[in-house]
């Protein structure tokens, strides 16, 4: 037996971009999709680095439920390691071919089909809000599928360091149709629908294509993303798929039987849970209220303190740079020195003219050279309050000013000058109350 594929995406009708990713790796006979959720271009990394890693993981010869678990933390660290991708995360659904049996690991509510005969099963079950309603009774199939929090899904690969992976073991029979879609599809394509199209188009290709152009149609509200994978009986098959062999033949005009649809926890599936955790189980709680997001996190103690250490992760080294930046900044303010008058009077200062932020400029000394006895040339360098690399320069400046002053010691002059306040140099003024 061997599996011929199709494959086809679209973004839709809506959105601005594709957050969804399909992986067709004939070598490894591996199948999945992946529909990405974040903001930016973040659900568009988390879902082709979900399917790197899965890939790489199966290429290793990890079992596709472990290489879920891989594409997990994959999607994790690469969230953890940039901000603009916090809080990302992805569904997968993957699936591997291996000596008849197709195995599938699923997280999300992206889905898998199978298509034999007229049947049309779910094999997947999603981790979404209106699905766990469904279980409880409290939604019918037609009511989740208007339901305004329908795509709000419990379960998805990026949002924690471990997942748990529902694990479905089929056997597959010559004829058997599987495809792996997004919700882009069946949020947009009715079950029923969905099993008549893949019967019109025995090309899995064509098929694919045809499902995305029906959503498309429908409204194409999401990306749309379909995998088709055709078994064929025979390694050498010469029919172009075994999909167009199982259809009953029938009489020109003579309408096709209606395709039976199946929920999943029908027939013939292994169903595992599979935790990806060393640690002891984790007890499953409603999730709370958050319209906004795509993924609802259910409640867990436990999570508080992940969410103070991954917060700490992203907190601690902006705080060492910022440190590092104030440090650099406050040297440089401070490695200055400069003159100036106060008073009427040369002083120096350490810092820089004005103050650079939280840094005022400090006064190193005060002198008793006086403004009027400066040369010109000397009076305007501390009226321009010239700056120096080293306090000794400052000093040298000032002794080389005392040395040229006008040497009469008169000082009627300096009772008409007038002297501005250096700026930014803290001073105190204590003014009497009248
Ligand atoms: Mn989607």
């Amino acid at each position: 037996m061997r599996i011929v594929s199709g494959a086809s995406t679209d973004t839709g009708q809506v959105r601005e971009g594709n957050e969804d990713s399909y992986l067709v790796d004939r070598r490894l006979d591996l199948f999945a999709v992946a529909d990405g959720m974040g903001g930016h271009r973040a659900g568009e990394i988390a879902s082709a680095t979900a399917l790197d890693g899965l890939r790489l993981a199966v290429d290793e010869g990890t079992t596709v439920a472990d290489a879920v678990g891989r594409a997990n933390t994959a999607v994790w660290d690469k969230a953890a390691g940039d901000t603009e991708l916090a809080g990302m995360g992805t569904t997968l659904t993957a699936a591997v071919f291996d000596d008849g049996t197709l195995t599938i690991a699923h997280v999300g509510d992206s889905r898998a089909y199978l298509l034999r005969g007229d049947r049309l099963e779910r094999l997947t079950t999603d981790h979404s809000l209106v699905e766990e309603l469904i279980r409880d009774g409290k939604l019918t199939e037609e009511q989740a599928a208007v339901h305004p929090q329908r795509s709000i899904i419990t379960r998805a690969l990026g949002v924690d360091s471990s997942v748990e992976v529902d694990v479905y073991s089929l056997v597959l029979q010559g004829g058997d149709r599987v495809i792996l879609c997004s919700d882009g599809l069946t949020s947009m394509v009715r079950p029923a629908a969905i099993g008549t199209i893949l019967r019109e188009h025995p090309d899995p290709t064509a098929a694919a294509n045809a499902l995305v152009d029906a959503a498309n149609a429908a409204g194409g509200e999401d990306n749309i993303t379909v995998v088709v994978l055709d078994a064929h009986a025979e390694a050498k098959d010469p029919l172009p798929s075994s999909v167009a062999a199982a259809i009953r033949p029938r009489a020109p005009g003579t309408p096709a039987p209606p395709v039976e649809v199946v929920e999943p926890t029908a027939v013939g599936v292994v169903t595992t849970t599979t935790s990806m955790d060393a640690a002891a189980p984790e007890p499953q709680a409603p999730a709370p209220p958050r319209d906004t997001a795509r993924y609802r996190e259910p409640a867990r103690a436990r999570r508080g303190w992940r969410a103070v250490g991954r917060v700490l992760a992203f907190v601690v080294p902006i705080l060492v740079i910022v440190g590092v930046g104030i440090a650099a900044i406050g040297w440089y303010a401070r490695n200055s020195y400069f003159v100036g008058f106060e008073q009427g009077r040369v002083v120096v200062y350490q810092g820089r003219p004005g103050g650079v932020l939280l840094w005022d400029p400090t006064v190193v000394k005060r002198t008793t050279l006086q403004r009027a006895r400066l040369q010109d040339d000397f009076r305007q360098s501390v009226s321009e309050q010239k700056e120096f690399g080293s306090k000794a320069a400052a000093l040298a400046f000032v002794a080389r000013a005392r040395a040229q002053q006008t040497p009469t010691t008169t000082t009627t002059a300096s009772t008409t000058t007038t002297t501005a306040p250096v700026a930014g140099v803290t001073t105190t003024s204590v003014t009497a109350a009248p």
